[in-house]
């Protein structure tokens, strides 16, 4: 069936050409509107480091990764759950595979070739796409406003999804000033999510190991934790385990000044194996030899430095090989975060994903206030909530054209 209302969405990363998509196969005329002059130019991004579209585990495991949030998005993941956007990239083309953590990557293991498909087959269906469109509001007849080269542009849309991101890396557009156009009170603040912190390991350190990695170590805060590799970076460190505590790290040091994450540097031995295999070492050996010997890299034997202990019995070594408490004193910007958090309200939207001080206008993506760590659910929550704010206009021009 078509439809003669004319839809305008307002982004084009994953969840403004979802949304796209959604409204096109349902008949609806679709223009697409970006600042900048290409689409979806944080999605080639994140195809710079594998594409993780989705996880594959238990549905009840993956909402859990939306904390606090689970509720507000539960409907529109169970809706359009991970294996539908699996198949949406094979049905483009692009064959998935599982990595052994269960997170689900297209097996070129880049973005490029997935937009391009999905990009073609938008303008096939009749997608309109409208590139250098900065939105900056509405009129006084309540159009929207666009700044483009030729000057500013009013359009009138029957209805309006707003896909424009977060506010991290804004040179890939999503710049986050969009949250001017928003009465102040339905925006939370942005702060970085999935980012690195600053460690007190100093400046010698950090210039001595900088892009040394920490590998298969476990970190823990505040009774959560996880593992993986860890990265030294100019001032401090990043990788998944450090984003996955990202939201706590992040709200501590916010609040003190500084979080202690404790780091175990060989999780796979238990304290009384460790203590064995330290005791087997020759007494004689030299402290670097025997750490070394039970497999610490430079980096690690760096990191476990300011933890020895005075007394290095094999038992004391063990604990504190399994125990490094390392203080982060500074977050990295949000300019330089994976993700972010704040952005638009749940009190700003009802339950499709409508903006309740302007009826018509939709929110999708990541501008919407919530977080979760890298592994696939920032984009999956992106596309779902893409589909659900365009099934949400549907509902709604449905229920005001009667
Ligand atoms: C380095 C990196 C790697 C990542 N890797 C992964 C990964 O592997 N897996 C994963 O799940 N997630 C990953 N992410 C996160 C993921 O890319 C984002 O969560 C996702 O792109 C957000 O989608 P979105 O559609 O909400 O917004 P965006 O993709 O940010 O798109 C928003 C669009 O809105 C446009 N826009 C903004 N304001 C305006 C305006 N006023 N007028 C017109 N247009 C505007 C922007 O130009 C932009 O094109 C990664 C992010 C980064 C930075």
């Amino acid at each position: 069936m078509s439809h003669t209302s004319h839809i305008a969405v307002i982004g084009t990363g994953p969840a403004g050409l979802s949304a796209a998509e959604a409204l096109s196969s349902r008949g609806y005329a679709v223009s697409v509107f970006d600042q900048m002059p290409s689409a979806g130019r944080k999605f080639l991004l994140a195809g710079r480091s594998g594409l993780n579209l989705t996880h594959n585990e238990p549905l009840e495991k993956f909402l859990d990764r939306y904390g606090a949030q689970r509720d507000w998005l539960e409907f529109a993941i169970r809706a359009y759950p991970p294996e539908a956007l699996r198949s949406w990239a094979e049905g483009l083309g692009q064959a998935c595979l599982t990595g052994t953590s269960g997170r689900v990557f297209p097996t070129v293991m880049k973005a490029s070739p997935l937009l391009r498909a999905w990009l073609a087959r938008l303008r096939a269906k009749g997608v309109l796409f409208e590139m250098q469109h900065r939105w900056i509001g509405w009129d006084e007849d309540d159009l929207l406003v666009f700044e483009t080269p030729q000057g500013p542009k009013h359009i009138k849309a029957a209805a309006t999804i707003l896909a424009l991101g977060g506010a991290s890396w804004a040179r890939m557009g999503s710049d986050g000033r969009w949250t001017k156009t928003l009465p102040e009170s339905e925006v939370a603040p942005f702060k970085p999510s999935n980012c690195g912190f600053r460690t007190d390991l100093g400046q010698e350190f950090q210039e001595r190991h900088q892009g040394d990695v920490l590998h298969s170590v476990n970190a823990a805060f505040e009774g959560a934790q996880a593992r993986g590799d860890i990265t030294i970076t100019h001032e401090g460190i990043e990788g998944g385990p450090i984003y996955t505590l990202s939201p706590p790290l992040r709200d501590a040091v916010l609040k003190d000044g500084e979080a202690c994450v404790t780091l175990d540097l060989r999780p796979a031995l238990s304290e009384g194996e460790l203590t064995e295999r330290i005791a087997k070492i020759r007494p004689r050996e030299s402290l670097s030899n025997k750490l070394r010997k039970i497999g610490l890299s430079a980096v690690a034997r760096a990191v476990l430095h300011g933890s020895l202990p005075t007394v290095q019995k094999p038992e004391n070594l063990a604990h504190a090989i399994k125990n490094v408490h390392l203080r982060l004193i500074g977050i990295e910007t949000v300019e330089r975060a994976i993700s972010s958090a704040g952005g638009l309200r749940r009190s700003a939207l009802d339950d499709c994903f409508m903006l309740r001080s302007r009826p018509g206008v939709f929110a999708a993506g990541e501008m919407l206030d919530w977080e979760a760590p890298t592994g696939g659910y920032l984009l999956q929550a992106c596309f779902a909530t893409g589909v659900a704010a365009a099934l949400g206009v549907e509902s709604w021009l449905t229920r005001n054209a009667t």
